[in-house]
């Protein structure tokens, strides 16, 4: 699907600072918009493509670049890939100008992305791809960075990331100067 709203993003969240969707410190950046409508979705706010919150694609990637002591980029959703011109070319940027590594969730699976002749540039510039629709029936919080059994993590060829999914549950705290609280995960 082509971007909606040219070279700027839809944006549903962004995290500059967190630790559970992947490994090490990363900045997350949600976006805004799914066509997949999986059954049981916890992020249903994020299905509708209106705009939310609109951000020029070079001013996402100076956001992250200014970010201190991450060791990567993950980018979630929503569907990433209904935005697919600008997340391509975000994590070909981040590719090109960083040492960061880069995680993407997208609910199609690999012979999708092949289909829609994504699969040659995401294996050459994803480190580790969380793949398939989320299904209500295979949900398991158990497993670390994705949250039913049929989903894949893959690790292309020249994946610089070596750690590998645990069974763990993790949920994260924040606790913002201001008092907000988030808290980011699926707790039990
Ligand atoms: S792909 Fe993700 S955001 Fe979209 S419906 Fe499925 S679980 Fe929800």
């Amino acid at each position: 699907m082509k971007n909606l709203f040219s070279t700027q993003f839809n944006i549903s969240h962004i995290e500059p600072a967190t630790h559970i969707y992947g490994p090490g410190r990363r900045f997350a950046v949600w976006l805004q918009g799914c066509s997949l409508a999986c059954k049981g979705c916890w992020n249903e706010q994020m299905w509708s493509f209106k705009a939310n919150k609109l951000l020029a694609r070079k001013t996402l990637l100076a956001q992250i670049l200014a970010e201190e002591d991450i060791e990567g980029v993950t980018i979630l959703g929503g569907e990433p890939l209904d935005q697919a011109e600008n997340t391509v070319w975000l994590i070909q940027e981040i590719k090109r100008q960083t040492s960061l590594t880069v995680m993407l969730y997208t609910g199609y699976t690999k012979l999708e992305l092949e289909q829609q002749q994504l699969w040659t540039i995401l294996e050459a510039n994803v480190d580790l791809l969380v793949t398939g629709r989320y299904q209500e029936q295979y949900r398991n919080t158990k497993n670390q960075w994705y949250g039913s059994e049929n989903q894949e993590l893959i690790y292309p060829e020249k994946s610089r990331i070596e750690q590998r999914s645990k069974r763990l549950n993790e949920v994260e705290i924040i606790i913002e100067e201001t008092g907000e609280v988030r808290v980011l995960g699926y707790p039990t």
